[in-house]
Parts: C-alpha cells; sequence; structure tokens
C-alpha cells in the first residue's frame, strides 16, 4: 500500500481521493452493491442461487499496480509505479465445501486478507481460479456473486441512519417483525427494545452510541437478513468485554450455521470448530488440518498456537494467533 500511497501524495487531491476510495471499498462492499471495478465478462450468467462451495484452483495474485488500477481516472499515472508487483498469493489451492467452516491463520501479512477478497471478486486472480459453486468467479454477473456472499469485517460499520434502515440495505423489502427476528436472532433484540425510538433509533459517527460489540451485532443481523449461502468473516481483534464477546460468539454460530463460511480467525474456539484450518504463511498455505492435526504436526500452526494461545487456553480469554 505504502507503494501506492507514497507517490500518489505527491499528485493532486482529486487524485488521492480516486485511491482512497479504492482502498475502502472493501469496507463499504459490507453493505452496498457498488458499481463493480471490475466488469463483468460480455457472456456472464448469474451464479446458480445454490451455489455454495469456494475452491481456489492454483490462484497466483499480485495487486494491480497503480497503472492498472487507475487507468481510466489517472492520465500520467507512468510516473507512479514502474516496478512489477510481487505475487502476494502463490498457489493457492483448497476448497470449502458446501456448509463447512473453513479457517484462515497465520502472521500479518500472509495473505489472508487477500484470499478473502478473490471471492467476491473485488480482484481478479493473475492466474489459477477462484470457483464459487463450481463456476469461475469471472464467469457469472458480479451482482449475483456479491449477493450469494455476506461478508462480516472486523469493524462493523454503520451508516449515519436509522437502525431500520441499516438493516434494509441488506433486504430492502424486510418488514419490521422481520428485522426484529434477525435482530433478536443476532443477540442485540433487547438492546434495540430499550431504545426510545427503537427501530428508528439514528445510529453511525453522529447518532447514538453504540458500543464495538453491539454494532457486530447489527452487523450480524444484516448479515441474516441477506441470508447468503457463503459467509466471509474477518474476526475482529479488537478487545470486547467478555459479555459482548459472549453475545458476539453466539449471534456468529446462529449466522454461520449451515453456511459454507471462510474465517480469519484470531480466536481459537473458531479454529476449535473449524472443519479445515489453512496455515498461511507468505502466500502458500504451509499446513492445513483440523486443529488437533495441527497441533501434533508440531509446525507452524503448533508454533503459533504455543505463542498465541497457551496463555488463553487456561485464562478462557480470545487468544490472537493473526497477530505474531
Ligand atoms: P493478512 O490478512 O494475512 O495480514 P494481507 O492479505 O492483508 O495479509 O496482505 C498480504 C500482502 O499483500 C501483504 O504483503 C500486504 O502488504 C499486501 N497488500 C495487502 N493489501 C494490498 C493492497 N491493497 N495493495 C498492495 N499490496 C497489498
Ligand atoms: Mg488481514
Amino acid at each position: 500500500l505504502s507503494r501506492l500511497y507514497g507517490p500518489l501524495m505527491a499528485l493532486s487531491n482529486a487524485r488521492v481521493d480516486v485511491m482512497s476510495a479504492l482502498v475502502s471499498f472493501d469496507r463499504v462492499f459490507e453493505v452496498l452493491d457498488l458499481a463493480p471495478m471490475i466488469d463483468d465478462a460480455p457472456d456472464a450468467v448469474p451464479i446458480d442461487p445454490q451455489a455454495a462451495t469456494v475452491t481456489f484452483d492454483n490462484v497466483w495474485f499480485s495487486y494491480p499496480s497503480a497503472q492498472e488500477v487507475s487507468l481510466a481516472s489517472l492520465e500520467d499515472v507512468a510516473v507512479l509505479d514502474q516496478t512489477p508487483t510481487q505475487d502476494v498469493l502463490r498457489g493457492v489451492d483448497f476448497t470449502a465445501q458446501a456448509g463447512q467452516m473453513v479457517a484462515l491463520v497465520g502472521p500479518s501479512g500472509a495473505g489472508k486478507t487477500t484470499i478473502s477478497q478473490l471471492v467476491p471478486r473485488i480482484y481478479d486472480v493473475r492466474s489459477g481460479a477462484v470457483r464459487v459453486g463450481g463456476q469461475d468467479v469471472r464467469s457469472v454477473t458480479q451482482q449475483s456473486l456479491r449477493n450469494a456472499i455476506g461478508v462480516v469485517s472486523q469493524d462493523a460499520h454503520l451508516f449515519h441512519d436509522t437502525i431500520a434502515s441499516n438493516l434494509r440495505y441488506a433486504k430492502p423489502a424486510a418488514t419490521d417483525a422481520e428485522l426484529w427476528e434477525a435482530l433478536r436472532a443476532a443477540n442485540i433484540g433487547d438492546k434495540i427494545a430499550e431504545l426510545p425510538d427503537r427501530l428508528d433509533t439514528v445510529v453511525g459517527d453522529r447518532g447514538y452510541r453504540l458500543s464495538g460489540g453491539e454494532k457486530q451485532r447489527i452487523a450480524i443481523a444484516r448479515l441474516l437478513l441477506k441470508a447468503p449461502r457463503i459467509v466471509i468473516l474477518d474476526e475482529a481483534t479488537a478487545h470486547l468485554d467478555s459479555e459482548s464477546e459472549r453475545a458476539v460468539q453466539e449471534a456468529l454460530a446462529v449466522a454461520l450455521r449451515g453456511r459454507t463460511s471462510l474465517v480469519i480467525a484470531h480466536r481459537l474456539s473458531t479454529i476449535r470448530a473449524a472443519d479445515q484450518v489453512l496455515v498461511i504463511d507468505d502466500g502458500r498455505i504451509v499446513e492445513s488440518g483440523t486443529h488437533e492435526e495441527l497441533l501434533r504436526r508440531g509446525r507452524l500452526y503448533a508454533e503459533l498456537y504455543r505463542t498465541q494461545f497457551a496463555a488463553s487456553e487456561t485464562t478462557g480469554e480470545s487468544g490472537d494467533v493473526s497477530r505474531v
């Protein structure tokens, strides 16, 4: 990122805005179907509504250089970046079967977030393929792909608007009864029912102050309304108080049930619950298996576990394997 930002900062403000809009895309994608940066193929078809498997087929990926990203908006980009970009993913190969939870763990910068962004096709692979329900994501319409995938990011973003409107971004036709059902399933119904304006409470930057854990549960309610077959979850690293933590965990367990999920996992409880744990290091899957299998193998995962988790097992606090 600094390679992009450094030279960009030297350019006009308008151009910096273009880039920051791109950088924050994934945060907004959580709730909005933005006009895609990538064009649909001329013969793109809607994705099969039952699609629930996620397959990475020998995926190699490097972030687009400044030239490629913004050819249309920046005219004299040639000055920006002449160096070739490095491969961030190098031959990533795995399948999440329908209904499975796949946990991604590994050191910071390993490529976990990048993997999660290729599923909704925020970027295209350099070689190999990402398939959802067996269909190459480049062959389906992005609108249908993004409808099939729910994303819950680390810091849930709420718009400065009412709770009802924030929820209806996920399902415009939802009745109030459906909103309440989703809020209750997400463990936040009681809290909202106690607010004077209930569903009409304005939240967001200048609105009613919800805690981090409460915002996450509203994001989970939004996910339940969207009801996608596939969920991408970046578990929060921010510390929540233990009550809020438990409420969020319970809500997530409900939200992930019966769905295929790709979870960037920071908690031991999540990793233990995963059907498959993929250990990512330097753009590759270096180990995979269940928590128990990986522990027995005694390699990178065991080391992450020892350095990050040993204490959390005994104290019951959430461990954090991804910040090493
Ligand atoms: P993780 O989520 O495992 O911490 P990331 O997928 O965020 O890792 O990053 C993998 C690599 O890609 C890192 O070297 C990171 O600096 C780089 N990277 C991440 N996002 C961008 C971007 N938008 N542009 C260029 N490089 C990026
Ligand atoms: Mg990350």
